[in-house]
């Protein structure tokens, strides 16, 4: 016997009322553009359910990349089976065996099909006695089991369900419309477009990178990153700012206790510009409150005065370590402590002003004439997509 399908849960999505149907068409459609790679994986769709038909794929493959998709609460593995008593019984048993360190379990059958000759009842008691007298060390427990295995009796065939299997949880990405990611080489702002995807929002993102003080493998770590993340979001589009000419201008002409605000301040300006071209509504930042000088409350509001688009940020009350946890789980962690200079650490002031103020930060900047830059920037900028790697290329790199 072998697990033959995927039974997939959405919990929120539906509590969404008149949307529900595009949001499950949504995750219908990222789960199988994250299902690629399994060609012979069929999805069908049911009134509350999806099922991942595996038709021979590795369960444990495909169940962990469907635990990779938001939108999704929970799932188990399923098999299909003639409706039979024996047959169900093999299959209990089966599932039974396959649920990894589960001590306990509890039978829940439902007949759904009531010609079928065995009552729910006493389909528990048969199935809990094969169970036990084919297992060892394993007891029956109706309040509080390890795993509760369900069986479905329908018209057509008997299902039997095993273990829950957590889902990524969140919407799907797509249903919430489009931010603008300003990605770095840290270990913050891949976490924030993390949480921002799990909130069903597309994430395209925005680099500022300045050769040669910034290195070529500064910026080949931040296109790992957009890569790793497509895990979550399907697809990431990367817009590659040439930053040099900006900081250079400002570090020479600029007050040094303003330099770090009015370099955010550009940088905003120009993600601004990509976010209109790209008919994006808002910025997702990985700033964390009080966590260095330009995340002061003061900071915050001196550089957000540039812009009316709301940037979220996802990770303004979290400690540090909160975001490495995530960082770690989400796969991005090793990547971001590669230790290449990112654009902002090489200007980096003596002595950054902690409580800059706007007016001020207008005034400087007004003494110098910065559009040609910020144009001149734009028509560099360079632009990179990532999908979700192929399965040769995934094995391939495995091999290194
Ligand atoms: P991170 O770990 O994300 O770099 P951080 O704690 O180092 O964050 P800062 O360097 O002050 O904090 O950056 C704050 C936020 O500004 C980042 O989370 C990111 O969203 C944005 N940012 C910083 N540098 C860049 C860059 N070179 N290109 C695009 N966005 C940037
Ligand atoms: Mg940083």
């Amino acid at each position: 016997m072998k697990f033959d399908q995927i039974m997939v849960r959405y919990g929120e999505m539906a509590l969404k009322g008149k949307n529900r149907h595009s949001f499950e068409n949504k995750l219908h459609s990222n789960l199988s553009k994250k299902l690629r790679n399994f060609p012979a994986v069929k999805i069908k769709k049911t009134r509350d359910r999806m099922y991942v038909l595996l038709n021979g794929e590795n369960p444990y493959a495909v169940m962990e990349k469907c635990q990779e998709v938001f939108g999704i609460q929970s799932l188990s593995f399923a098999v299909r089976i003639e409706q039979s008593e024996d047959s169900i019984k093999a299959a209990a048993l089966y599932a039974m065996k396959e649920a990894e360190g589960a001590r306990t379990f509890k039978i829940s059958t439902k007949r759904t099909d009531k010609q079928f000759p065995i009552r729910s009842q006493d389909m528990n008691q048969i199935l809990g006695g094969h169970i036990l007298s084919n297992t060892e060390g394993i007891t029956v427990d109706v309040h509080n089991p390890d795993v509760e295995i369900k069986v479905e009796v329908r018209q057509d065939a008997a299902y039997v369900t095993s273990q829950n299997y957590p889902g990524a949880g969140g919407l799907p990405v797509g249903t919430t419309g489009k931010t603008l990611l300003l990605l770095s080489g840290g270990i913050d702002s891949p976490v924030a477009g993390y949480l921002a995807m799990k909130r069903g929002v597309e994430v395209e993102a925005v680099h500022f990178h300045s050769p040669p003080y910034t290195s070529e493998r500064a910026k080949q770590k931040v296109l790992d990153l957009a890569q790793e993340m497509t895990r979550y979001g399907i697809k990431l589009k990367v817009h590659i700012i040439p930053f040099t000419k900006i900081q250079q201008k400002i570090h020479r002409e600029m007050p040094d206790g303003y330099s770090m605000t009015i370099m955010r301040r550009m940088m905003l300006r120009i993600s601004e510009a990509v976010a209109k071209e790209q008919v994006i509504l808002s910025f997702t930042t990985g700033e964390s409150l009080g966590q260095v000088a330009s995340q002061t409350m003061e900071s915050m509001s001196a550089i957000n005065d540039v812009t009316n688009y709301p940037i979220i940020r996802p990770l303004v009350a979290m400690d540090k370590l909160e975001i490495i946890d995530i960082s770690r789980k989400i796969g991005t962690y090793d990547i971001s402590i590669r230790p290449y200079e990112d654009c902002c650490t090489v200007f980096v002031p003596k002595a950054p002003k902690t409580k800059p103020s706007k007016e001020k930060a207008l005034e400087y900047e007004q003494s110098t004439d910065f559009s040609e830059d910020i144009k001149e920037a734009l028509e560099q900028k360079e632009v990179i997509s990532f999908s979700q790697k192929k399965s040769s290329e995934a094995k391939f790199e495995d091999l290194f």
